[in-house]
């Protein structure tokens, strides 16, 4: 042993260098698992403390000591107890094989460090430990291992703790500072490049270009993308260059004069650029350029991010293109168009829409409530809405609009007519298209008033404007079939001209006529009943339906026609009476009786008919079957 600054020298020395081994190796180790890692340290940390032991420094003669303690505590406060423990047992043990007085003071010493080095780990709860914390463990290990030194023997710790207590404490607690430190920046320099490890992963796959540029507009630094929008070989290429060795001059010059301006405002700016290559399409870049600083905050360059934004561009261009034209086309339509949102708020409307409402134009604005709408629009006439349903009427209409298809017909107080076709758009509102159909309405309306005339025409009579005998058969049928249904009794009455052929030959055909037509006036006075149906049945005979009506009202009813034709006094000199008369036959049919099909109705009253005619006109007879069925048979037959 040497002078004891070189054996103090060489002591830091061994620590330094089993600090060292751990800093080159453990990134390796890094790599592992936990416990591989701290089995690692704890080996290792314990190799120095063997090492150490076996070059301890001698303070006076006979009086050595080591910093074994130094490499246990740094174990425990860096590795945590699993390195902790394995490096005190190692020193434990080889302690205990060489022996000697001190053995057990040794390892309670060794014991101690393992304590504080397991303590100050704990301590940090997972925390990285800061120079604060290395501070605290370097001065806690300092103080406790003198304590080691109580298990001597009494009259040897007596005689060696105050030689051995002060020095010893000063050196373990330098040591733990200058490898703790080491340790403590070596922390610091593999996060460092860790962090730069991921910014320079992150700037290399950024598909956007991110570059520095000094002063005079030379890359300082670039990413690949930014060497690939350059078309340069890589980012290497780019570096002492200009955007004036890969631009054309004009699209270069235009660039150099943007950054002018950035590095004289001195502040970031984001800025469109269109980008010129000669040999290719035009394209836009978004790009924001901010002064690069350096630590005294002087500008020297300019940091530049690009994004490539010519799709965007494009997708603007279509878009407002596809607007213009979108525009156009609804100036352009016949009809009115307007869209609404979910929230019922009107979104667009055409002019043609607006025009169509011209007492509420004002109203119907982007942003109006389609509620308020509808409300003004009632308010003010220009639709027919009773008071009181006003608020219902709105409710319906806003309801509607969220059918999947939606048609209506409105009619405003102006007597337009309006077609309405809705359908639910996909963002919950509604889109409108209203086509003015007033004319279509008008004719609609003649047509039906043209088809009620054919209507006319078909079933009634030209002269009598009575049904004609087709329709009577129908209404006959009806009659009869719901008569048999609700069993009510049905009647029907056949009239007939009495001596009418004389009448003509005498007066004429055209007197006849208008004596047919008299007489058919009779009748419908006399069918005041909705359901009563009066039919021209065949020249100048006639008919009439009396639903619900039995045999005695059917004569009844009868009698008055016949009086009522009396009543006319139409001279006819052909007839005995002076004035025209009528027969009249009735037939009836009885649900509680028997049963008849409606030829025999038809039949019964034509016999009846013939019952009158025979005994002497101008009268009513009813069907009677003792009377009448000897002369049935062939009697009469009618087409
Ligand atoms: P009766 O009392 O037996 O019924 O004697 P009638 O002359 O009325 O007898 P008949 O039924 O044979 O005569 C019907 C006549 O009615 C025949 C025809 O000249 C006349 N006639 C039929 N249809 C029309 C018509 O549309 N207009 C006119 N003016 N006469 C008609
Ligand atoms: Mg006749
Ligand atoms: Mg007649």
């Amino acid at each position: 042993m040497g002078s004891p600054w070189s054996e103090l020298l060489a002591n830091l020395a061994v620590v330094a260098m089993f600090v060292s081994v751990w800093i080159h190796t453990h990134v390796w180790l890094d790599r592992r698992a936990a416990l591989t890692r701290a089995t690692a340290f704890g080996l290792l940390m314990g190799a120095g403390a063997v090492i150490l032991m076996l070059t301890p420094m001698q303070l006076q003669p006979g009086l050595f000591v080591d910093l074994r303690g130094t490499m246990i505590a740094l174990a425990g406060f860096f590795g945590g107890p699993v390195a902790c423990v394995i490096a005190g047992l190692a020193a434990v043990a080889f302690r205990f094989h060489e022996g000697g007085i001190g053995v057990f003071a040794g390892a309670m010493g060794i014991a101690i460090a393992t304590l504080i080095g397991i303590a100050g780990h704990l301590a940090l709860r997972g925390r990285a430990p800061g120079r604060v914390d290395i501070l605290i463990l370097a001065a806690t290990a300092a103080a406790g291992s003198p304590l080691g030194l109580l298990a001597l023997p009494r009259e040897i710790m007596q005689t060696v703790l105050p030689q051995v207590a002060l020095p010893t404490s000063l050196l373990i607690f330098l040591s733990i500072m200058l490898s703790g430190l080491a340790l403590y920046q070596e922390r610091r320099r593999i996060e460092a490049l860790q962090s730069r490890r991921i910014y320079k992963a992150v700037v290399e796959a950024l598909p956007d270009c991110l570059n520095v540029k000094d002063l005079e507009g030379r890359f300082i630094a670039a990413n690949p993308a930014t060497a690939r929008l350059m078309r340069a070989v890589d980012a290497k290429a780019l570096i002492g260059k200009t955007d004036f060795d890969f631009y054309p001059q004009e699209t270069a010059r235009k660039f150099h004069e943007d950054e002018l301006a950035i590095l004289a405002g001195g502040v970031p700016s984001t800025i469109e650029q269109r980008l010129h290559h000669e040999d290719g399409p035009d394209g836009w870049l978004s790009t924001l350029k901010a002064p690069f600083r350096d630590h005294s905050g002087t500008i020297v360059g300019l940091i530049t991010h690009n994004r490539d934004i010519t799709t965007r561009k494009q997708l603007e261009d279509e878009l407002a293109e596809s607007r213009v034209r979108l525009a156009d086309a609804l100036t352009h339509m016949a009809d009115g168009l307007v869209m609404f949102d979910g929230d019922g708020k009107l979104v667009l409307g055409n002019a043609q829409y607006i025009a169509m409402f011209p007492q509420t134009a004002d109203i119907r604005i982007p942003g109006a409530d389609y509620r308020d709408i509808l409300r003004i629009s009632a308010a003010r006439g220009e639709q027919i809405v009773p008071p009181d349903k006003i608020e219902d009427w709105i409710g319906g209409i806003v309801a509607s609009r969220k059918l999947p298809s939606n048609r209506q017909e409105i009619r405003l107080s102006d007597g337009r007519w309006l077609d309405v076709r809705t359908r639910p758009t996909s963002d919950g509102g509604s889109l409108s298209v209203y086509s003015d159909i007033t004319e279509a309405k008008h004719v609609e309306a003649e047509l039906l008033a043209a088809n009620e005339k054919l209507n006319l025409l078909a079933n009634r009579d030209g002269l009598t404007e009575l049904l004609t005998r087709r329709a009577f058969d129908e209404a006959l049928a009806l009659e009869y079939a719901r008569g048999k249904r609700s069993m009510a009794p049905l009647s029907l009455l056949i009239i007939d001209v009495d001596w009418f052929k004389r009448f003509n030959d005498h007066y004429g055909h055209p007197a006849g006529d208008e004596c047919l037509r008299a007489v058919s006036g009779c009748i419908k006075a006399t069918a005041r009943r909705a359901a009563d149906a009066a039919a021209r049945y065949g020249g100048e005979e006639f008919a009439l339906i009396l639903p619900e009506t039995d045999a005695r009202g059917a004569f009844v009813i009868a009698e008055n026609l016949r009086k009522g034709v009396r009543d006319l006094r139409l001279a006819h000199a052909g007839s005995e009476k002076g004035i025209v008369t009528i027969s009249v036959g009735v037939g009836t049919f009885d649900p509680g009786g028997a049963s008849i099909e409606i030829a025999d109705l038809l039949r019964r009253a034509d016999e009846a008919l013939y019952g009158a005619k025979v005994a002497g006109r101008d009268r009513v007879h009813g069907w009677r079957p003792h009377v009448s069925e000897p002369h049935a048979t062939g009697a009469r037959r009618r087409s």
